[in-house]
């Protein structure tokens, strides 16, 4: 068994802390944390751990399948040098300022080392009660936590910067909760999640400090974060050299756009981008009711709350991500003297890289290399125009063009791998519309010097075969629900190479089935977690 891992507390000795340690709700002014230990469970288990990511921190087989390992990971023991704390934090939920949020179910245990001298936090997710738990009682439930652990997971392995989640404990333990908040609560299996991050400080950890007029504070967040995660932008002026700080700005809001273009690309819908939900570092953060695009619909949410609003349906997030930046900007107002012009810059910023990153993914994905002279703007989204006419499964779509692509002459007609992204029955002008389209799509895609050969490998690397769908995710649910675990284990090794042709996973990657449109889990999903 490999030896414990080191572990630090810089965060919690660089900043102020909550003077108090109970876990009383309350307003936890001037403090970053509050100290907390995770409240016990009845019976931790480990369902399952990301084996990848355990060797990445120094955790082999026989650590994690060691009994004291699922008592730490549920909460019910800490290694030696952790010092579990709750974060502070605020935020804006759907447009609107909510005031101190803060960590209600999340406790960081410890900053882990690596074997390269980094840390990342271990935060467990549902494991009691803290200082900003409010009204609710600092659990999850294994549905959301299942569909966290592995979604942060199936990010990271389709590219795109995440949180990772490094295991999934069961408590023995019931959750009551009201899924559709119609009056019908009932028990639920109770769960655990272990995410792993260099840092969970988002938009809204330092837009608490400035709300309350706590500008030494908000100065020691940001110098702690430029120390310890920017030090690019560390400068002998600390927070008070405005001009670094304008240029940390940028780089976030340069990491924030081009997240956002990832998503875009694979079709992942996160469903809450409130300013709490938004990760300093450019991370995907805080997986709630996500969903995936199946039909290739911009006006799509997978979040009931927000059905009616549609603020963060899947073809509004980058609008949103230039909001949450703004947002952001004015956080750091105080450290600017109140001089918006970084604010502005980093608005220009943003519209920038996202437009520069969205269509360097969009190419990628069709196989180009970007000429707008040649009309590949136009090319792309007549791509998207055409997706949006009829209900048309996105990532099938776009998996099956690569072996088009290595054919002797374009399509004479709609090929059967693009007819099967369709979910209804198509108009015979919808389909002419796509075989044009597909044509222009070929001969522009076979213009350049590389071999056709070379392209298609490449636009299969960009083109997932397999995605985290949320029927997928929810057949996994089901089967844990009643004990058993194989689906999550399949589910687990497949999302690990989603851009392999893998046999053994063509029933996953299929369209949505019918019985998914409307079964709650697979397409309405609710804040209640
Ligand atoms: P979220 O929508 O998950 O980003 O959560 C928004 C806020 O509600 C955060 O401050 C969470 O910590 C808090 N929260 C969500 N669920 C619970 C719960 N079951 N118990 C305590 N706090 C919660
Ligand atoms: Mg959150």
């Amino acid at each position: 068994m490999t030896p414990l891992p080191t572990f630090h507390r810089r965060f919690l000795d660089a900043l102020p802390g909550d003077p108090r340690d109970d876990t009383g709700p309350r307003q936890v002014p001037g403090a970053a944390w509050s100290r907390v230990t995770p409240t016990p469970v009845a019976a931790p288990r480990l369902l399952a751990w990301s084996r990848p990511l355990a060797r990445e921190l120094g955790l082999d087989d026989e650590r994690m399948r060691d009994p004291e390992t699922a008592r730490v990971l549920g909460g019910n023991a800490l290694w030696p040098g952790m010092a579990p704390y709750a974060a502070n934090y605020g935020g804006h939920q759907f447009g609107h300022w909510a005031g101190q949020l803060g960590d209600g179910r999340a406790i960081v245990l410890g900053e882990l080392e690596r074997a390269d001298g980094s840390t990342v936090e271990l935060q467990l997710k549902g494991a009691g009660p803290t200082a900003y738990s409010r009204r609710g009682d600092g659990r999850a439930v294994l549905r959301s936590s299942l569909r966290e652990f592995l979604c942060s997971e199936a990010m990271h392995w389709l590219d795109v910067p995440t949180t990772r989640a490094l295991s999934l404990v069961a408590t023995g333990d019931q959750v009551v909760r009201d899924m559709f908040y119609d009056g019908n609560a009932r028990p639920e299996p109770g769960a655990i999640t272990c995410r792993v991050a260099p840092s969970f400080l988002r938009f809204g950890s330092y837009q608490l400090p400035t709300s309350r007029g706590e500008t030494t504070l908000l100065r020691q967040l940001v110098e702690f974060t430029l120390r310890d995660h920017y030090p690019q932008f560390v400068t002998t002026g600390g927070a008070g050299d405005r001009d670094a700080l304008a240029a940390w700005l940028l780089e976030v809001t340069d990491r924030t756009a081009r997240l956002i273009a990832q998503w875009q690309a694979v079709g992942f819908v996160h469903g809450v981008m409130n300013t709490d939900n938004l990760s300093i570092l450019g991370l995907t953060i805080d997986y709630g009711p996500y969903g995936w695009i199946d039909d290739f619909d911009l006006g799509w949410t997978p979040n009931t709350t927000d059905a009616q609003q549609l603020r963060y349906a899947f073809g509004n997030q980058p609008t949103i991500g230039l909001w949450n930046v703004l947002r952001l900007g004015e956080a750091l107002l105080p450290l600017f003297d109140g001089d918006e012009k970084p604010i502005e810059a980093a608005a220009d910023r943003y519209r920038e890289s996202y437009a520069a990153a969205a269509t360097q993914r969009f190419a990628q994905k069709l196989g180009l290399t970007f000429d707008g002279a040649q009309g590949d703007g136009a090319l792309i989204q007549d791509c998207f125009d055409w997706l949006g006419g009829a209900e048309t499964d996105m990532t099938i779509f776009f998996r099956a063009l690569a072996p088009l692509l290595t054919a002797d002459e374009a399509p004479t007609r709609l090929p059967p791998t693009i007819e099967a992204a369709f979910y209804g029955d198509p108009s015979a002008a919808h389909r002419e519309a796509g075989l044009a389209w597909l044509r222009r799509w070929w001969q522009r895609a076979r213009a350049g010097d590389a071999e056709p050969a070379a392209v298609a490998a490449a636009m299969l690397r960009v083109n997932p075969r397999f995605v985290l769908r949320n029927w997928v995710a929810q057949t996994a649910i089901d089967a844990c629900e009643k004990g058993d675990v194989a689906p999550l284990e399949r589910l687990l090794r497949a999302l690990e190479r989603p851009f392999d042709d893998d046999p053994d996973v063509t029933d996953l990657v299929g369209r949505r089935p019918e019985w998914a449109r409307h079964k709650p889990g697979c397409s309405a999903l609710s804040c209640s977690s």
